[in-house]
């Protein structure tokens, strides 16, 4: 859905203009790197999840207090900023469906345990940014629910709720459109009376004498309830969660007694298992069932959930049901709604508390995918934000990045008209293409393009670059499982310019998709080789051959030549050379088409990056030479040097003081 489009016809433009004036670095020259005690120069980021990155009370899930326990371990990895995972109370273990935005999770610890990592982690030089999900909230917050429930509700603005859909979206009268007709995403759900199923004994009669228009009657019972008929010969269900057969009673009449507890209805079948042409329901717009009365039913695509209450108010939800969007109205006055000044509320909140930093999930989807107005309502909220951080005494300017997963870097360029920083997908889109295809010799053209559109956006742009996240297959997986492979990637982020993001288990070589369950890409971390590894949030979806001895921190630790050694030494380099951490990039002609060349500059410093994207020792031509293998700040793999000639082995990186 999201692939990558392979950029051709470049206009290409050899480097960018790029502010690079912060204090510190070390002039290389063949010297140790002297890294900056207490300060990261890099500005690397590490991604957790935290309810399954470190258990500290034995209970299975990761907590707070396991990340604080672990502030050593990012120190190792050169980290600057923790991204977690949502820790606001949320419906379900990943979090992002947010039951109450001013409240941690239990399940991850307490707010004082909040106040903790926030205090311990600052006085390492680690700031903490917080996951904020302004789309939608969960179906359990209590503001949708009273918006549900209570007709005068003040919450009934919160959400994009209608009792007439097709005829409030013509008269454009659904502000979450952001203008258009029709949603970029998502569906209308039944919010019948705050009860969106039932929760009680139904009695259900179908009478099926016209085949074609078969009519049903429900009436509310005292029970008891019926199992499911066990004679094979009816084909008629009652389904509500599970297919239920029902009981012949009369020559085109069937019937039975249910126990219905559920949020969204019931449907009826006429086989248990397929679906298609096999689902019978109501007619758009007349999904409510009134008891005693009997409702024709349609089939297939037509046919809706049958729902039980008073009214036929729904509410709209890009993602899924348990997800109902926000309503912030018209996008240009967003700031004025109620729901955005609650949501800045509970913003102000963990900003006070010492909060460094947000990261803006979904951010295309607020109104529906309409570049426009989603950036008016960013504007808005990322002002609103570095107002109250420069009021709390904020250094610089807060810092936010966006989710903006557009279709490539042309759409969601953009964004940055709203935000300082925003996640480029496309960077790892790239860079696994190129290391699959051993093309490494337009790496470089292509990132000073990336740079370029945002640079055009807004000036001093940060390019959150990254491999995978929580959403994606693992890097591992995309790049078939290789070691070498996965070496190279991590010295390519950190020698790219930007702001790195290493995402939970990347750096032990974890693999994993999401074929099987979102669970398989959001491994816990296997701290030493034998203990244990939190995984009661994944209701054990875990890979437990690949969290194996020899994957561990401990054993990797160990071993100097591990994946998790490269992203220390090459983090490590990041940290020690401002012109690898924040320099401008500037292409070097190669002369292979499986090497990368660029430098890096800042204020006089410049460093030459090397890598080699193939599985072929290969030799190249730099021009203008001066490279001795002493003059190597940092490497993986065999690189050898001799004034203008370089050498490199199968997937080598090295970084040359110039
Ligand atoms: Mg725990």
């Amino acid at each position: 859905m999201r692939r990558f489009r392979i950029l051709t016809g470049l206009v290409l433009v050899a480097f960018c203009l790029f502010s690079c004036n912060k204090p510190g670095g070390e002039t290389p020259g063949g010297k140790t790197p002297d890294i900056e005690k207490g300060e990261h120069l890099a500005d690397v980021t590490y991604q957790v999840n935290v309810y399954s990155f470190a258990d500290s009370d034995g209970d299975g899930w990761g907590d707070l207090k396991g990340v604080a326990q672990h502030l050593d371990y990012f120190e190792s990895l050169g980290v600057s900023a923790l991204w977690l995972s949502p820790v606001q109370d949320a419906m379900s273990y990943h979090g992002y469906n947010v039951k109450d935005y001013s409240a941690i999770n239990p399940k991850l610890g307490t707010e004082a345990d909040f106040k903790d990592l926030i205090s311990k982690a600052k006085a390492k030089g680690i700031g903490i940014y917080m996951d904020y999900v302004l789309n939608h909230s969960g179906s359990e917050n209590a503001w949708f629910q009273s918006a549900c429930s209570d007709p005068s509700s003040p919450y009934r603005d919160y959400y994009v709720l209608s009792e007439n859909p097709s005829a409030d979206v013509a008269a454009g009268k659904i502000d979450n459109y952001g203008g258009s007709k029709t949603p970029g995403m998502g569906q209308w759900y039944p919010a019948s009376g705050g009860n969106l199923g039932y929760n009680g004994f139904l009695h259900f009669k179908l009478d099926v004498s016209n085949a074609s228009q078969p009519k049903l009657t429900v009436t509310q019972s005292s029970g008891p309830a019926q199992g499911s008929n066990s004679d094979s010969s009816v084909k008629w269900f009652i389904y509500e969660n599970n297919p239920f057969r029902m009981y012949k009673t009369g020559g085109n009449v069937y019937e039975i007694t249910l126990f219905v507890n559920n949020t969204w209805g019931v449907l009826v079948k006429d086989d248990p298992d397929e679906w298609g042409n096999h689902k019978w329901g109501a007619k758009s717009g007349d999904q409510v069932v009134e008891f005693g009365k009997a409702k024709t039913l349609v089939k297939g695509d037509a046919a809706n959930d049958l729902t039980f209450g008073g009214t036929n108010l729904q509410y709209f939800a890009s993602f899924d049901r348990s997800m109902p969007d926000l309503n912030y109205g018209p996008y240009a006055t967003a700031s004025e709604s109620a729901a955005f000044k609650d949501l800045a509320a509970s913003a102000d909140k963990w900003i006070k508390m010492g909060v460094a930093g947000l990261r803006l999930d979904a951010v295309i989807w607020i109104y529906q995918n309409q570049t426009a107005a989603n950036v008016a309502f960013l504007k808005q909220w990322y002002e609103r934000c570095n107002t109250t951080w420069k009021a709390n005494g904020g250094q610089g300017d807060f810092y936010m990045v966006g989710e903006a997963w557009c279709d490539n870097a042309e759409a969601m360029a953009p964004y940055y008209q709203g935000l300082p920083s925003n996640f480029n997908f496309y960077y790892w889109y790239t860079l696994k293409d190129r290391i699959n295809k051993a093309k490494g010799n337009d790496f470089a053209k292509t990132v000073l393009y990336f740079r370029n559109l945002f640079q055009a956006q807004r000036p001093g742009f940060i390019d959150a670059i990254k491999l995978t996240n929580h959403d994606e297959d693992r890097a591992a997986e995309d790049l078939g499982k290789s070691l070498e492979k996965e070496k190279l990637a991590a010295a390519v982020l950190l020698t790219s310019p930007g702001k790195p993001y290493i995402y939970q288990g990347e750096e032990l070589g974890y693999w994993g998709n999401k074929g099987g369950g979102d669970e398989y890409v959001r491994a816990p971390i296997k701290w030493t080789k034998d203990g244990p590894v939190p995984t009661a949030a994944l209701d054990g979806k875990v890979d437990n051959a690949m969290l194996s001895a020899g994957i561990s921190v401990e054993a990797q630790s160990a071993d100097a030549a591990s994946l998790l050694n490269v992203y220390r030494n090459f983090s490590q380099a990041r940290n020690s050379y401002k012109a690898l951490a924040r320099g401008e990039m500037q292409e070097v002609s190669s002369s292979n088409n499986s090497v990368a060349l660029w430098t890096m500059s800042c204020e006089g410093q410049t460093v030459l990056v090397a890598h080699n994207f193939g599985a072929g020792v290969v030799s190249v031509n730099v021009p203008g030479g001066g490279l001795s293998s002493d003059g190597i700040l940092v490497s993986n793999g065999v690189v050898t040097a001799n004034d203008t000639s370089l050498t490199l082995g199968a997937y080598a990186s090295a970084v040359f003081a110039q």
